[in-house]
């Protein structure tokens, strides 16, 4: 069976770490748009153009650019074989509504890694990627609090949200996962 699911979390949670796990295990296609982005900047793509400067400013692209991708993304074959795990995505209610559209009833599970503001600020800084000054930081969290933290209602209300505390070891942390997704969906 394929399925689909979204890993959500303040940035420096640890989600693209445990997707990449969660990717692994199940053989879902990792879809990361910070990744895919910065591939983008690498390339110098007029996507990677547009979106430098707002990634440097710890700023969202807009809704009508990342939908764009992700919806390229999820069509492709390997995503309707082997079911999508999306990281990054969605940041905002417009995203998940689109979302929705995209992926109909194969959307079955929505993780949130939850991690402190204080605790996600001190790895954000300890990790040191090029995007990650102390203002693009602050910006990230702040559009964190506004924008995605909604988006935990929203999930609830579809009724597949799971929260997980992403406190502890990585190996713990997964093991919290790996209970979620077989409680949920398996
Ligand atoms: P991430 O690697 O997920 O932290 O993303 C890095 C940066 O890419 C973010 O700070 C945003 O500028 C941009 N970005 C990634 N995903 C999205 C998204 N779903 N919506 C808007 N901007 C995004």
């Amino acid at each position: 069976m394929t399925f689909g699911m979204v890993i959500l979390g303040r940035q420096g949670s640890g989600k693209g770490t445990q997707a990449v796990h969660i990717a692994e295990q199940y053989e879902v296609i990792h879809i990361s748009t910070g990744d895919m982005l910065r591939a983008a900047v690498k390339e110098g793509t007029e996507l990677g153009i547009q979106a430098k400067g707002l990634m440097d400013a710890g700023e969202l692209v807009p809704d009508s650019v990342i939908n764009g991708i992700v919806q390229e993304r999820l069509q492709k074959e390997d995503v309707s074989r082997s079911g999508f795990l999306l990281d990054g995505y969605p940041r905002t209610v417009g995203q998940a509504i689109e979302l929705r559209n995209l992926a109909n009833d194969d959307l079955k599970l929505a993780i949130n890694l939850e991690v402190s503001i204080e605790e996600v600020t001190e790895r954000m800084i300890s990790r040191g990627r090029e995007d990650d000054t102390e203002e693009a930081i602050a910006r990230r969290l702040e559009l964190y609090e506004a924008e995605t933290a909604p988006l935990l209602e929203w999930f609830t209300e579809e009724g597949i949200l799971c929260r997980i505390d992403g406190l502890g070891s990585e190996t713990e942390v997964y093991a919290r996962i790996v209970e979620a997704i077989e409680d949920k969906i398996l």
